[in-house]
């Protein structure tokens, strides 16, 4: 996944960008990531990056030529772009959205708003998509961009550790994931399932799979429907049910 970040404060993403998982796909060069800063591509003497709004009203607005500008210096590298906005106005990121961006083959451009958000001829002039992380307002589209590129990173092969932990993840096939635990066994009288000390395999997938279809029925049963049930599932869901 290659992207470009353009935005007013650089150090919100590349503090984010320089830990744990999104350093290392950027080492292994999975994950190419540039953040650039809309201020460099502002002509006027006071690198003006913001304008108070025609009409009126509070606050300020982001302006357009810097950001056109960033993005025309984008397009003489890699003229395919696919250009998205963060916006509370967009549609809202899920799990598919992430799915999709983590295959794009075009390079990804995230504009970062601020303020009262961004000139509208950015969106229309730009063709851009925008892109909700949900309906609240944050202070600008830094954390969304890198909510964005953090949940679509990890499903690009060989970014996690192990290949099989996205695919047991919550939503990854409409379940809840199933609840997990570590050592020790023992905490205060705390125990672990029996049945994951086992090392019974079969034993151990048929809990999992009762705990993650337990799981999404009792706190997201909207998912259930969305998902095909496999035989196995169809019991396991009949038995939860009648344990309510
Ligand atoms: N006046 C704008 C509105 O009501 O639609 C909100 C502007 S907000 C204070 C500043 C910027 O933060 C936005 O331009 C956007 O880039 C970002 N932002 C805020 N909330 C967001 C959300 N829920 N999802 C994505 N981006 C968001």
């Amino acid at each position: 996944m290659r992207c470009d970040i353009l935005t007013l404060f650089p150090k919100m993403v590349s503090s984010v960008l320089e830990e744990s998982i999104l350093k290392r796909a950027q080492e292994k060069g999975l994950l190419d990531v540039r953040i650039i800063n809309i201020r460099d591509y502002t002509t006027d003497k006071h690198k003006m990056v913001d304008d108070y709004p025609y009409g009126g009203g509070a606050g300020m607005v982001m302006k357009i030529e810097p950001i056109f500008n960033a993005v025309d210096a984008i397009k003489s590298d890699y003229p395919e772009l696919r250009i998205i906005i963060a916006s509370p106005q967009g549609i809202t990121f899920n799990h598919n959205k992430a799915v999709e961006l983590s295959r794009e083959k075009r390079r990804l451009v995230f504009v970062c708003g601020h303020y009262e958000g961004i000139d509208e001829r950015v969106r229309l002039g730009l063709g851009a998509e925008e892109i909700s992380i949900g309906d609240y307002i944050l202070t600008g589209g830094e954390l969304p961009a890198m909510v964005i590129i953090d949940a679509a990173a990890r499903l690009i092969p060989g970014v996690l550790g192990d290949e099989d932990s996205a695919r047991h993840d919550s939503f990854a096939d409409f379940l809840l994931d199933y609840p997990q635990y570590t050592r020790p066994p023992d905490y205060k009288g705390m125990n672990v399932p029996e049945v994951l000390l086992s090392g019974n395999h079969e034993e151990i997938r048929k809990w999992r799979r009762m705990q993650a279809i337990k799981n999404t029925y009792y706190k997201r049963p909207d998912l259930l429907e969305k998902m095909k049930l496999t035989d196995e599932d169809k019991k396991i869901l009949n038995e939860v049910k009648k344990k309510t």
